[in-house]
């Protein structure tokens, strides 16, 4: 059994696609232990996504991630970290298979809908950035 963190991406919310991409995950078997709406600040962004704060992208991504509400979820299953990925497909949509989430409803390689945690370390720490263990059903 393996917990990843997936958001729905302020560009997601405003599609109304929030109910397909947590509709995707439960199809292929993956089970939403956590859930909720929230709308992050610029500096809950900018933690989120410290590991890019070097990168050329770490401002307008925060700003992007902070400009509406997102939804946020902790997902459970064998293998979800990989199984989400494949999910959503590609960072760049432009890349992403047929059938993603990504191909489906991405507009580009910042706005592209949904976030998937990479690996079981920054899956922890994601997790663990936004929901307590109060919030995590067993
Ligand atoms: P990752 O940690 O790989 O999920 O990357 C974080 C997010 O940064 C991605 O989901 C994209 O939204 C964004 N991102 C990654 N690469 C780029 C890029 N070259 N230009 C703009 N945004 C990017």
């Amino acid at each position: 059994m393996e917990r990843t963190l997936s958001i729905v991406k302020p560009d997601g919310v405003r599609k109304n696609i929030v109910g397909e991409v947590i509709g995707r995950f439960e199809k292929s078997g993956l089970k939403v232990v956590a859930l909720k709406m929230a709308s992050l600040t610029r500096k809950e962004a900018e933690g989120f996504y410290a590991v890019h704060c070097k990168r050329p992208f770490f401002g307008s991504l925060t700003e992007f991630m902070s400009s509406g509400p997102v939804v946020l979820m902790a997902i459970e299953g064998a293998g979800a970290i990989k199984k989400v990925r494949d999910i959503m497909g590609a960072t760049d949509p432009k890349n992403a298979a047929p059938g993603t989430i990504r191909k489906d409803f991405a507009d580009s390689i910042e706005s592209n809908v949904v976030h998937g945690s990479d690996a079981p370390e920054t899956a922890a720490f994601e997790i663990g950035y936004f929901f307590n263990a109060l919030e995590i059903r067993c």
